[in-house]
């Protein structure tokens, strides 16, 4: 660790914020605000644009795997009921995220663990307000060929009124402005960064390198730092200990350097101290944390740790076509959307020219009851049609041949994460339905997709061998009870048998949200940082 580092782990701080994705960046801000002094503790790196991958085939700039020196932005974590990506970096999931920002459907607030503690969806109406605002969201304003053909799809099943370009966060140009030209902050009068308007590239998942995405850094994050907050970067928190019985005097978080090859090259534990802490290592951060800190540190903490896992009954079937005459790489990661029924949303996802590592992981999309009967299935279609099929294994560059398609629904299905004996993550079942490969109704859209593009669909291997469904969209974990009987926080946010010990993250997120969840993560995270009292009211 550098002199300045050491210096930052040296001072007592008020609060403590581990993590530095939405919640955690939402935090930062708030608690400087209202005279707190802040440090946010981050595992990831820093990013400038240019560190970022060209493609995501530059692996080690894409991909966070510390244990082979590969330290990206972007997680891969394979568990037996789930496969989730993730982001980390000072940003959080904000450096990998395509930023669609939608407000859930009604039964979000009125469902869960939380339904019965506020009228959530007044109660948050101006923390969305708020989130809007502070993220820059905008509608997109150019839509490109993979949202031309979801358009076509969502008129051949009579919904063209359901179809329309998604709200991002990302700066465009104003009337008058080149496209990528650099301008002062658009913002924050001012007192935010210069930014640079977006080129439509289709790059945001491997780091928009334009300065034209609106991450965590340019807003939140950048005015913490300016009000006070410090920002600790590729250091992980792997202990916090209670000062006194129930943290009323404070807290110790342990830390160590998290980009080295093994534990004990990670160097000896630092501990800083804080008179509070705030949870924000996102579902997976949080939820390893808690269970671990349960049993040692932390023993009053909820019997429901771990608990209630959403993966947004999600799916993410890839569409691929060999046709040369266009590029469906351009636009903004996600441009439309398009309401399928009552219940369903489906949005095609891009990455930028050159990122095609993705393929490597693609098998043709086949369900059935067991591993014997996909394969069965999988081969026949190759048998029906070797030419296309090998016409598309071996196009040039697989993102501008292909979408993504995202598939999200509000019906609820959950899981648990447990830690196994060597302390980590596994998933088990929980109460309710697992979250299912093979959603039929997300199969129907994707193949329609794949007739207008004239391609063909593939899912990620993991899928077709072991059916295991994979979400970019992991929640719970420690959500909102009525008591310690039935969440983790309260409806503030706050642990059941601690104090001042807060969760602002996904890990607290009590519903199926059904859409891209960023938004809600981040006005939940506003309204739980407008219920602390300032410094000077303490
Ligand atoms: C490819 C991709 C595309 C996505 N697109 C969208 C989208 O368009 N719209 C949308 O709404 N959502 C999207 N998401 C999901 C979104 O990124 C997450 O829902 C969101 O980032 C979760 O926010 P969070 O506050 O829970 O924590 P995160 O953003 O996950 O941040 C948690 C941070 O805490 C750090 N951390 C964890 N544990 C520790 C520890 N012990 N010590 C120190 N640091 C720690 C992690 O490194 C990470 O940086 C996407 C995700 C992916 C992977
Ligand atoms: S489309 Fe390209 S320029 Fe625009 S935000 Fe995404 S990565 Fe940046």
């Amino acid at each position: 660790m550098n002199a300045v580092d050491l210096e930052l782990l040296q001072t007592e701080y008020d609060y403590v914020v581990i993590g530095s994705g939405f919640g955690g960046s939402v935090s930062a801000l708030r608690l400087s605000e209202k005279g707190y002094k802040v440090l946010v503790i981050e595992k990831g790196k820093w990013f400038t644009p240019n560190d970022f991958p060209k493609t995501n085939w530059q692996i080690k700039r894409w991909l966070w795997i510390p244990a082979i020196k590969t330290q990206g932005i972007m997680r891969l974590s394979f568990f037996k009921h789930i496969s989730i990506l993730s982001g980390v970096g000072v940003g959080g999931g904000s450096l990998v995220y395509a930023c669609t920002l939608p407000i859930p459907k009604p039964e979000f607030f009125n469902t869960g663990s939380w339904a019965k503690l506020n009228d959530w969806e007044n109660v948050l109406k101006p923390h969305y307000d708020m989130a809007y605002t502070m993220l820059g969201a905008e509608i997109n304003p150019k839509l490109c060929a993979g949202d031309e053909a979801l358009r076509t799809v969502a008129q051949k099943i009579n919904r063209e009124e359901d179809f329309h370009a998604t709200k991002v966060a990302i700066f465009f140009a104003r009337e008058g402005q080149r496209m990528g030209e650099t301008v002062p902050d658009p913002y924050f009068a001012g007192e935010g960064p210069e930014r640079a308007s977006c080129l439509h590239c289709g790059a945001c998942m491997t780091g928009c390198r334009h300065n034209a995405k609106n991450s965590l850094d340019k807003n939140y994050l950048y005015l913490a730092q300016k009000r006070g907050a410090k920002i600790l970067a590729e250091t992980f928190v792997h202990d916090v200990k209670p000062i006194g019985e129930n943290g009323e005097n404070g807290y110790e978080i342990h830390v160590r350097d998290s980009t080295q090859w093994t534990w004990f090259g990670r160097g000896k534990t630092q501990v800083i101290k804080a008179k509070g802490v705030v949870f924000s290592g996102g579902t997976l951060g949080t939820s390893k944390l808690l269970l671990t800190l349960k049993q040692t540190s932390m023993p009053a903490l909820s019997e429901r740790v771990g608990r209630d896992i959403r993966s947004n009954n999600e799916s993410l079937i890839n569409v691929a076509t060999a046709d040369k005459d266009v590029d469906y790489s351009q636009g903004i990661a996600i441009g439309s959307v398009l309401n399928t029924d009552a219940h369903s949303h489906l949005e095609p996802v891009r990455y930028g020219a050159g990122s095609g590592v993705w393929r490597l992981a693609m098998a043709p999309m086949a369900y059935g009851s067991n591993a014997w009967v996909r394969l069965y299935k999988m081969l026949s279609q190759w048998v029906k049609d070797p030419v296309g099929y090998f016409k598309i294994a071996t196009v040039k560059d697989w993102a501008k041949h292909s979408q993504v398609m995202l598939f999200m629904q509000h019906l609820d299905s959950k899981l648990q994460f447990k830690l196994n004996r060597w302390g980590n993550l596994q998933t088990a079942l929980d109460v309710g339905e697992r979250p299912q490969a093979h959603i039929p109704h997300a199969e129907e859209m994707a193949l329609m997709y794949a007739k207008e593009i004239n391609g063909k669909a593939y899912t990620l291997f993991t899928e077709q061998l072991f059916n295991i469904a994979s979400t970019a969209h992991i929640l719970g974990g420690a959500v909102m009870g009525e008591d310690a009987s039935t969440g983790v926080v309260d409806r503030q946010g706050r642990l059941f048998g601690y104090q001042n010990a807060y969760v602002c993250d996904g890990s607290m997120i009590s519903a199926n949200p059904g859409v891209n969840p960023s938004l809600s993560i981040t006005a939940i995270s506003e309204y739980i940082m407008s219920q602390v009292a300032h410094k000077s009211d303490e």
